[in-house]
C-alpha cells in the first residue's frame, strides 16, 4: 500500500529518527508528530551527566536545530497527549479529542520512570526522566544537600557521581549485590561498586527500601529493611522504568513488556514501533527490548522503512555507554551475570581494561572501561559471534 498520512507517536530520539527516515526515503505525504512534552526532541543522556552537573546549558541537549525539523515539513503536535489508538479506524485519539487519522503509524513512546507505590508527593523526592526533571533536581543538589539515591543501575550509579563531584554525601542503596550488576555481570559491577567507595559514595547494596519519612509534607530519610534509617534531604527513586504503552491498552495491539514487535519491528499491518517502548525478536538474541540510545536511533531507522515497505531483520550488536567520575563504561551485545566473563584486555581489579562475555564457546557480548579504541576493536567480534578467547597469559 502506498502511504500518504504518517502518524509518529513519540517526538523524542527514535520518533524523530523515524520522521526523518520517512523524508529521506521519498515519503512525501502528510507527516504528523505528536509529543506529551512541551519541547522540541532532545537528547536524555546528558541530563544525568553534562545538565545535572552544570556544564551544560539545558539548550544544547536539542536534538536538532529549529531550521532541521521545519526542514522536515512535519506537523508537530508537541504538549499533546495520545490518548487512545483505534486500529480498525486507523486513528489516534488525542487528549483534548482531537483526532489524527494515519495509513501508516509509528510507535515510540518510550518509557515513563518506575515510582515508588509511596513518597512521590513529598518535598524533595525526585525522579530522572526528562529535562524538567534534570533541572529540577539540578536545583535541588546546589546546596550540597545530603541524597540518598534508590536504584544503583546506571542512572543511580551516574547521578551518584554527579552529586559527589557537586559536594553532596550521597547514599546509593540498591537490593543487588552491587551497583549495574544487571547490565554488568558480578566482575565489573564490583569494580563499579570499588569505583563509588572510591569517590566518597556510602554503597548500601544488597538492602532494601522500606519507606521514606517525612516532617511536614518534606522527606527527611528512607527507612531501610533492617530497620536502618538514612537522614536525607533529598531522595532520587532510580529504579527502572516501565514502557508508556497506556494509550494502547484497548488498541488489541500485542502489549507485554512493551510493544511486541516481529524482527521487522512491524506490530500489525501499517504500524511499528521504535526505541525503548519496543519489545521486538532480534534474529540472534531473541525477543528483547532496549532502553539505550543507539538503539532508539538505529530502531527508528528501520521501523520507518518496514513501514515503507522493506523487509530487512532488525538485527542490531545493542550497545551503550555510560560516563562516571573520569571512567566511560561501554558495552555491546548482551552482557551481564548469566553469561560467562572473561577479561581480555588490562585487569578488571584496577586501570583500563576490556572483557568479553559469553558462554565458553562464543562471544556474545563486550565491556570495555576507559578503553573506547578496544570498544570499537571487540564489536565486530560481538557481531561476528567470534570463538571464545583464551586466557589472557
Ligand atoms: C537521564 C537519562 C540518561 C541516559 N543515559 C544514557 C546513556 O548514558 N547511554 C545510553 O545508551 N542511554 C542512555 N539513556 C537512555 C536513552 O536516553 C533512551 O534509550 C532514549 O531516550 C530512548 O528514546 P525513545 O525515543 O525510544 O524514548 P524517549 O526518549 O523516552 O521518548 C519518548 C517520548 O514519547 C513521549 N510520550 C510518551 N507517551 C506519550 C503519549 N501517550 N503521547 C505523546 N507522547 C508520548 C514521551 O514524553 C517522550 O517525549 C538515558 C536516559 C535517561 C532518562
Amino acid at each position: 500500500m502506498t502511504l500518504s498520512r504518517v502518524v509518529v507517536v513519540g517526538a523524542s530520539a527514535a520518533g524523530l529518527t523515524a520522521a526523518e527516515t520517512l523524508r529521506r526515503e521519498g515519503f512525501a505525504g502528510e507527516l504528523t508528530v505528536i509529543g506529551d512534552e512541551h519541547r522540541l526532541p532532545y537528547d536524555r543522556p546528558p541530563l544525568s551527566k553534562q545538565v545535572l552537573s552544570g556544564n551544560w546549558e539545558p539548550e544544547r541537549v536539542a536534538l536538532r536545530r529549529r531550521e532541521a525539523l521545519d526542514a522536515l515539513g512535519a506537523r508537530w503536535l508537541l504538549g499533546r497527549r495520545a490518548m487512545a489508538l483505534d486500529v480498525a479506524a486507523r486513528t489516534v485519539t488525542l487528549a483534548d479529542g482531537d483526532a489524527a487519522p494515519y495509513d501508516g503509524l509509528v510507535i515510540a513512546t518510550g518509557v515513563t520512570a518506575r515510582r515508588l507505590p509511596y513518597g512521590h508527593r513529598l518535598r524533595g523526592v525526585h525522579v530522572l526522566r526528562g529535562l524538567d526533571e534534570a533541572l529540577a533536581l539540578r536545583a535541588a543538589l546546589g546546596d550540597g544537600p545530603s541524597l540518598v539515591i534508590v536504584g544503583a543501575g546506571f542512572l543511580g550509579a551516574e547521578v551518584a557521581a554527579v552529586a559527589r563531584g557537586l559536594g553532596c554525601r550521597v547514599t546509593l542503596v540498591d537490593p543487588l549485590p552491587a551497583p549495574m550488576v544487571r547490565q554488568l555481570g558480578s566482575a565489573v559491577a564490583e569494580r563499579v561498586a570499588e569505583l563509588h567507595r572510591a569517590n566518597g559514595v556510602d554503597l548500601r547494596c544488597g538492602t532494601s527500601v522500606a519507606g521514606l519519612t517525612e516532617r511536614d509534607g518534606a522527606v527527611t530519610g528512607v527507612r531501610l529493611g533492617d530497620g536502618t534509617h538514612l537522614p536525607a534531604d533529598l531522595v532520587l527513586v532510580a529504579i527502572g522504568s516501565v514502557p508508556a504503552v497506556d494509550w494502547l491498552r484497548d488498541s488489541g495491539l500485542p502489549l507485554g513488556d512493551g510493544v511486541l514487535c516481529d524482527e521487522f519491528c512491524s506490530v500489525a499491518p501499517g504500524i511499528v514501533a521504535a526505541g525503548d517502548v519496543a519489545s521486538w525478536t532480534h534474529p540472534a538474541y531473541g525477543r528483547m527490548r532496549v532502553e539505550h540510545r543507539m538503539n532508539a536511533t538505529e530502531q527508528g531507522v528501520a521501523a520507518a522503512r518496514t513501514l515503507l515497505g522493506e523487509r530487512v531483520p532488525f538485527a542490531p550488536v545493542p550497545y551503550f555507554w555510560t560516563d562516571q567520575y573520569d571512567v566511560k563504561i561501554q558495552a555491546y551485545g548482551r552482557t551481564g551475570q548469566d553469561a560467562g566473563f572473561r577479561v581480555v584486555t588490562g585487569s578488571s581489579d584496577q586501570g583500563p581494561f576490556a572483557g568479553v562475555y559469553g558462554d565458553g564457546e562464543r562471544i556474545t557480548g563486550a565491556v570495555t572501561w576507559n578503553l573506547p579504541r578496544a570498544a570499537r576493536e571487540l564489536r565486530p567480534l560481538v557481531a561476528q559471534r567470534a570463538p571464545w578467547p583464551a586466557p589472557v597469559a
